[in-house]
């Protein structure tokens, strides 16, 4: 396995292994790019099928952090972790105090925060070896988990690609939904509230029979939810929902989901295009939980500003979709492009703060 010469592998500052074996701790965090600020991502534990995957995944994951933040106009840089094993039978508290040790290793290059796999009590077990984690902060109104705050930026960003492609609102528009999770649940929320009609497959029944019990959604085969007749389908379960055998069933003309890395490859963006399928990139319209995550993290802000800041991502979402029609380029080739400016602009401009005393742990 190399990491210097691994296909996703992106001038990453940092790429550290650790093993912690009373435990059975294996994790790795990656540091992509820190010139906005110190890193922050969730930590993801999944039973990768070795290390290999879990390393594509750290490196894919942790440059989307970086583009995510950038376009989120919050001054944090990207970072990810991965604990390898199966979040349902691996888990323990010696694993998590032992992760919580090597993310204190990263002196606070690296903050922590929930992602697939982990929850707001596994952060708060690993917060009591390391200040550097975010989304446990609770105020009594909010309780830690920014999940309710990336559906609600992805129920935004889907009513502006329905807006876009379709000229209407969501009322009676199909959603198919792939994976009804922390997130997936409270889409599903908002979409029925708004009059939408939610499809759903999950390979977790019990996440799906809440959907169904609770907001009569309509549940779908799990090999059929990616070409569901809808007209837009909304990855949020793992990474690669959209790769050379899916694209061609898929039946919706817009995809905007939750999940990070939707695309498979770069080339995908480019043949949604092709198709005129409008694609809301991964990392602008799930930027919810980071810009919440950023909002507990920073000591003299509050919970009451993160709805009005994650309404960025219906703006940053319509001027891609407008650049998109008028260059011809792929939206999420638009997206990279927008947020490499921010990064090059950030990297000449001296006058922002990336010290770690900007953002500290205020939990
Ligand atoms: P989660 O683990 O709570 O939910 C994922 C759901 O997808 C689960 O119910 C799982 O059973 C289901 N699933 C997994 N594989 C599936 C498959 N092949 N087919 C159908 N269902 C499948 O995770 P989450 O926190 O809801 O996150 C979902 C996605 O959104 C992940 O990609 C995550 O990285 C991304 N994301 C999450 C947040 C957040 O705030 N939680 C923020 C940004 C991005």
């Amino acid at each position: 396995m190399t990491v210097f010469h691994h296909p996703d592998f992106d001038h990453h500052e940092t790429v550290a292994f650790h093993a912690n074996e009373q435990s059975g701790l294996k994790a790795i965090i990656a540091v992509h790019n820190t010139t906005l600020g110190p890193s922050m991502g969730g930590c993801r534990m999944f039973p990768y099928v070795d290390e290999e995957q879990a390393l594509t995944d750290v490196l894919r994951l942790s440059k989307g952090m970086t583009y995510k933040s950038a376009l989120g106009n919050i001054p944090v840089g990207g970072g990810k972790s991965v604990i390898i094993g199966d979040p349902y039978t691996q888990k323990t508290p010696e694993l998590l105090l032992a992760m919580g040790d090597f993310i204190e290793s990263q002196n606070g290059c690296y903050i922590g925060a929930e992602d697939s796999g982990t929850s707001v009590a596994d952060l708060s077990m690993m917060s009591k070896r390391t200040k550097h984690i975010s989304g446990i902060f609770s105020d009594g109104e909010h309780g830690g988990d920014p999940s309710p705050s990336t559906a609600y930026g992805v129920y935004k960003g889907i009513e502006v690609a329905v807006e876009h492609q379709l000229g209407s609102d969501l009322k009676g528009v199909r959603v198919a939904i792939q994976g009804v999770g922390n997130v997936g649940y409270h889409l599903v929320r908002h979409l029925s509230e708004a009059g939408a009609v939610v499809l759903a497959a999950d390979i977790n029944q019990a996440n799906l029979d809440r959907v169904v019990q609770e907001f009569g959604v309509q549940e779908v085969p799990l090999d059929q939810i990616l070409s569901a007749e809808a007209e837009v389908l909304s990855p949020c379960a793992m990474g690669g929902a959209i790769n050379s055998k899916t694209i061609k069933n898929i039946k919706a003309v817009i995809i905007a989901g939750g999940a990070n890395n939707q695309l498979d490859t770069e080339e995908m963006g480019q043949a949604l295009a092709g198709l005129g399928i409008l694609y809301a990139p991964d990392y602008v319209i799930n930027a919810g939980g980071i810009i919440d995550c950023y909002y507990q993290t920073v000591a003299e802000e509050n919970s009451n500003r993160i709805r009005e800041h994650v309404d960025i991502i219906a703006d940053n979402l319509k001027t891609i979709f407008q650049r998109s029609k008028t260059t011809g380029h792929a939206t999420s080739d638009v997206a990279d492009e927008m947020a490499l400016a921010v990064l090059e602009a950030a990297a000449t401009d001296n006058s922002i703060d990336t010290s770690l005393d900007n953002i500290s742990q205020t939990s």
